[in-house]
């Protein structure tokens, strides 16, 4: 809403009004004065007019009666030269004119008979005096004498023009006396209607006004300035609370968009680029989950300082989500700067993060773009870095990737696979294959890793490298894990009933699945159920169920797994965060050497030592070795020499359908597939 325009200000009516009590003031004192004396100058004059005409009245009594006109005639001729006497008159007891003189010589009758007020006096400028004519103690007439007071009247108004003057001057001298007042009244109304104009318009709340009296006004300019640092303070923690996080103290996503588009835009004048990152802590939520919600907060403000410590060259450091941090940084357009500021902030997460003094492990993954060589926008900006991010993801923990074109794409395939897969069960569309499990030492098949195929209807087998993720990411790895687990179950006892001797499965297992309430519980109904001894069942995990958990809550559900008399194995070892400290600590059966180590290792001596020294190692610690992806024959006879337990691979066979397992079984146990040590 606008300020109206002020018609007339308060030191303008403080002006007037004072001027106007003074001429209200003077015109009263004086003018009434003024009348008070005229009227009192009249009243004499009047009497000694009156004292005049009784003396003519008497004079001219004795000629009343037989109406002797003439000599009355000459008594009013007498009168007549009285100084001032306009008219005289002579009236009998029937008020019948007998005679006059003078200049008014016809009186009205009002004139004759009433007495005049003193305007009509002043009006007139004349004073008519009637009085009785007496004969003998009685009345037989009137005389009536009118006289001029034009003296009297000019004196009077002579006086009130004087009177009138006076107001004028105490009019503007008021006014002129008043003008401190009007600015001691009118000026603090003034700044202060400025100031708060300039607080609405600019949100300006830095300027205190000065008291400049101990007055009213003094005291409404404190109160004034009371009220605006109580506003200012609340102003303050709004802003804060509406740009700042105020767990980290980091500027909030708002904020973060807001100088996102300033940057942009100014670094569009200047034809410069700008790098945008989206740091995302992989597996959050367990930190969270596992270890309660204040450890969480301590991780998230322990992560904030490390990212603004490594970006400290970075245009802005954010925390735009609960597990997201995202950074603005001067680009060249190479996408260099960006990717170094990345490797700066994720190796500095190599080394643990201690929060009250548990020591735990924390990858960071990076999605990132390049404006304006991407996007102009920061919508499509804070979009792609959430697709970079989540392709970082995919890949594996503390990660990072750039945002390309194909991304958007690959949210909407994941969008639809997971859509799909949430009916696979109930539609039939899921079936778990084996892959058997060569024993080196006895040269027999003593088991089996259960492997999930899923036959999408329209696209075909989808590889659960693709899907399972997916099901990780949506909430559906539990449902889906379950489902295989029982089936693994069934079908591993079902071969046993068969007459098959007793072979064990083993049972990929995501680390969400295995870290639900209730997990071990599950196992055991399932084993229950199926009649599957537990010694029969093993439990393959991936090092990422380290990822942001603490060794002691890690250990403690692996232990009641252990409990049951399961088996666990730690798959895919060397491709995530590994530690011979985790490794000595946590109760793995056995340890599945990662197929990107095994394949070509008997082409490479280095590649061969290294492989030896993972084996001896994990021999070491009271572990059994399982070698996967052992493709050709050169690979089986190395593990061989190098005393692997167990051999998974193409070369033995490939995972098969349960109906077909048999004869790879018996293939293998037969010494089909030659590999001599
Ligand atoms: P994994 O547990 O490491 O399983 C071994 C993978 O290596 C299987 O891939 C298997 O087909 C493949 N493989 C075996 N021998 C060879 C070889 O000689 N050469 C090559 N190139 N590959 C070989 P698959 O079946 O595609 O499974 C991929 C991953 O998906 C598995 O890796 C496992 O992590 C996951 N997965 C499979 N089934 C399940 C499941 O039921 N639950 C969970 N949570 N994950 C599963
Ligand atoms: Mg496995
Ligand atoms: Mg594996």
């Amino acid at each position: 809403m606008g300020i109206k325009a002020i018609k007339m200000g308060v030191g303008r009516r403080i002006g007037v009004l004072v001027s106007t009590a003074v001429v209200v003031a003077v015109v009263c004192v004086a003018g009434l004065l003024a009348g008070y004396q005229a009227s009192q100058n009249a009243a004499l004059k009047r009497s000694t007019i009156e004292g005049t005409a009784y003396v003519f009245a008497s004079a001219v009594a004795d000629h009343m009666e037989d109406r002797q006109i003439y000599e009355i005639q000459s008594v009013l001729r007498s009168v007549e030269r009285v100084p001032g006497v306009i008219s005289v008159s002579v009236y009998d007891s029937n008020r019948r004119q007998i005679a006059t003189l003078g200049q008014r010589a016809v009186l009205k009758q009002r004139e004759v008979s009433t007495d005049p007020g003193f305007w009509e006096m002043m009006r007139t400028a004349s004073i008519p005096v009637s009085v009785n004519i007496i004969k003998a103690g009685q009345p037989v007439g009137t005389l009536v004498l009118v006289t001029d007071i034009t003296d009297l009247r000019t004196r009077f108004f002579n006086t009130l023009s004087v009177v009138f003057a006076a107001s004028l001057v105490a009019a503007a001298l008021g006014f002129i006396l008043s003008v401190p007042l009007q600015r001691a009244i009118a000026n603090p109304i003034r700044k202060l209607t400025a100031s708060m104009l300039r607080i609405k318009e600019n949100r300006e709340y830095d300027t205190d006004l000065a008291a400049e009296s101990d007055d009213e006004t003094g005291v409404m300019v404190d109160a004034f300035n009371s009220l605006i640092s109580d506003i200012r303070f609340r102003d303050h923690s709004l802003q804060r609370l509406a740009y700042f996080d105020p767990l980290t103290g980091l500027p909030n996503r708002t904020n973060f968009q807001r100088t996102l588009q300033e940057k942009l835009e100014a670094s569009g004048k200047e034809g410069k680029n700008l790098g945008v990152v989206l740091f995302n802590i992989d597996a959050f939520h367990t930190f969270n989950d596992a270890l309660g919600h204040s450890i969480g907060d301590a991780v998230l403000m322990n992560v904030a300082a490390i990212v603004k410590e490594e970006a400290n060259d970075a245009i802005l450091v954010a925390r735009v989500g609960g597990d997201e941090f995202a950074v603005i940084v001067e680009e060249d357009g190479t996408g260099k700067p960006t990717e170094h500021l990345i490797a700066r902030v994720q190796s500095a997460f190599y080394k643990p993060v201690l929060i009250l003094d548990v020591e735990l492990h924390v990858t960071i993954s990076a999605g990132a773009t390049i404006m304006p060589r991407d996007s102009d926008s920061v919508g499509d900006a804070m979009r792609h870095i959430d697709l970079a991010s989540n392709a970082a993801k995919k890949q594996g923990a503390g990660r990072a990737a750039f945002f390309t074109p194909d991304m958007d794409d690959v949210v909407k395939r994941e969008t639809e696979l997971s859509q799909a897969l949430r009916t696979a069960i109930s539609n039939n569309e899921l079936e778990v294959h084996y892959q058997p499990l060569y024993h080196v030492s006895t040269g027999k098949v003593t088991g089996f890793e259960a492997l999930l195929r899923w036959t999408h209807p329209v696209s075909g087998p989808i590889p659960p490298s693709i899907f399972i993720p997916i099901a990780e990411r949506n909430g559906l790895i539990n449902g889906i894990g379950e489902w295989v687990m029982e089936e693994s179950c069934r079908q591993a006892k079902a071969w046993i009933d068969e007459g098959f001797e007793p072979r064990s499965v083993a049972v990929n297992v995501s680390p969400a699945q295995m870290l639900q309430s209730g997990f071990v519980r599950k196992v055991g109904q399932c084993l229950q159920r199926t009649g599957l001894s537990p010694d029969l069942l093993c439990i393959e995990l991936t090092e990422s169920l380290f990822l942001g958990r603490s060794l002691a809550s890690v250990r403690s559900v692996l232990d009641e797994v252990r409990a049951l008399g399961v088996a666990l194995a730690l798959d895919d070892f060397g491709t995530g965060y590994s530690s011979l400290a985790y490794l000595s600590q946590l109760p793995f059966d056995k340890l599945k050497i990662d197929q990107s180590f095994v394949n070509g290792a008997h082409t490479s001596a280095r590649r061969r030592e290294m492989l030896r020294s993972i084996i001896d190692m994990a021999h070491s610690l009271g572990m059994r070795v399982v070698a996967e992806g052992a493709e050709d024959e050169g690979e089986v006879a190395l593990l061989k020499a190098l005393r692997a337990d167990e051999i998974q691979g193409f070369f033995l066979s490939r995972p098969q359908k349960p109906e077909h397992i048999a004869s790879s079984i018996a293939k293998i146990e037969a010494g089909t597939i030659k590999a001599s040590a």
